[in-house]
């Protein structure tokens, strides 16, 4: 008979109580399926996750292919769906290939761990997505980590190694506050020192770029050699998945070498053809992305926040339990607001982040923003 002793988890309880006590236990909360709420929590930044094109293409592949990929994509988990999505993202974002994971957290590990090893070195912004943080951790490379967009650290750190190759790695527009690096001086001094970029624009596909293309094509980038562009389906694009954009040689790097696309299941089909329409929504309507920074910017009037370089306005409230309340106000009057707490933000910055939709009516905004002030008025932070 098996003999059960004490629980070996039993610490679990004593630490979500001091999780409890800091003001920082978290929860999953179901939103409802008809949206009543008006959701300014998502990064669903150009509403395209229910336009009819994106949904009626999802359902399709469902029909065509079924609810899952079956497989990893280097056994039967890649279907048509998957390479003409890559060769459009391709072309939309003018690089020569790209190569689509099942997620963008797993597209960033990826590319990471496949670019930097042992004997290398990874130079890393305080900004960067914790996904580019893992890869980061798991590729084995000696990283240093720079300030937020501080380049002159990033050339010392490139000018001062031993080993001779070198990865830098950034989010474009850094997903807490939204602002945006300084990618084309990142560029210069990657490339006068002889390392490869990687820039992560999860936050700035859809959003800022000519026709939604980024913050590499504003900066006039895209292709640029010892350029690697990583994104994400799951945000403007309203699906889930997440990709590496660069050349054919990268893409052929990434299918031999990178483990989180080599050993996970291939993305969902429905994700792949809705991330597709919306793509192609986008195309068609490239003012978009313009409309959605001028829903923004009276948004942040109307709250009185700083002018914000993307989708996101950050709202500090400063304790993290202060933060909570004003988001459990936001969503007692209907409104889904994010709020993000440590160790997602420095101690001592908790905040409200409400990410702003293009398909809201400018009088809906205008009423969210009274709602927001309110919130932020009830917790003393205004
Ligand atoms: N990069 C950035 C900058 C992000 O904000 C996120 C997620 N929110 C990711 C990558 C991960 O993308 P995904 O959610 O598709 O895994």
């Amino acid at each position: 008979m098996t003999v059960v002793h004490a629980d070996p988890l039993s610490w679990l309880t004593d630490e979500a109580a001091a999780i409890a006590a800091a003001g920082l236990h978290r929860q999953p909360v179901a939103r409802t399926a008809t949206g009543t709420e008006i959701n300014l929590a998502s990064n669903d930044y150009l509403g395209l996750s229910r336009h009819p094109a994106v949904i009626a293409a999802a359902q399709d592949a469902v029909a065509t292919w079924g609810a899952g990929s079956t497989s990893s994509r280097l056994v039967v988990g890649t279907t048509q769906a998957h390479l003409d999505f890559e060769d459009d993202l391709a072309d939309f974002l003018g690089t020569p290939a790209a190569l689509v994971f099942s997620s963008g957290y797993l597209a960033n590990l990826g590319a990471v761990t496949a670019l930097a090893g042992r004997g290398d070195l990874i130079v890393s912004d305080t900004g960067a997505h914790a996904s580019l943080i893992d890869g980061c951790r798991l590729s084995r490379a000696r990283v240093v980590v720079v300030e937020r967009g501080d380049v002159d650290a990033v050339r010392r750190a490139l000018a001062g190694r031993a080993e001779q190759r070198a990865l830098v790695v950034t989010d474009s527009i850094y997903s807490i506050d939204g602002e945006v690096a300084p990618i084309a001086e990142l560029y210069s001094a990657a490339n006068d020192l002889g390392a490869t970029l990687l820039v992560d624009e999860a936050h700035a596909v859809g959003v800022r770029g000519p026709g939604g293309r980024g913050v590499v094509a504003e900066c006039g980038l895209s292709g640029a050699p010892g350029l690697v562009v990583t994104g994400v389906a799951s945000k403007s694009l309203g699906a889930q998945g997440g990709f590496v954009a660069g050349s054919t040689a990268l893409r052929a790097h990434l299918i031999d070498r990178a483990r989180s696309f080599i050993f996970d299941t291939g993305l969902n089909p429905a994700a792949v053809a809705g991330a597709h329409a919306a793509l192609g929504v986008l195309r068609a309507d490239p003012q978009l992305p313009q409309t959605l920074r001028g829903s923004v910017q009276s948004f942040a009037d109307a709250v009185g926040a700083l002018a914000p370089q993307s989708a996101v306005v950050s709202l500090i409230v400063g304790d993290p339990v202060a933060a909570v309340t004003a988001a459990e106000h936001c969503r007692a009057e209907g409104i889904l607001v994010g709020c993000f707490r440590p160790p997602s933000v420095p101690a001592g910055t908790s905040r409200l982040r409400v990410t702003i939709r293009a398909d809201l009516a400018p009088a809906t905004l205008l009423s969210v923003a009274a709602v927001v002030d309110r919130a932020l008025e009830s917790v003393g932070a205004r």
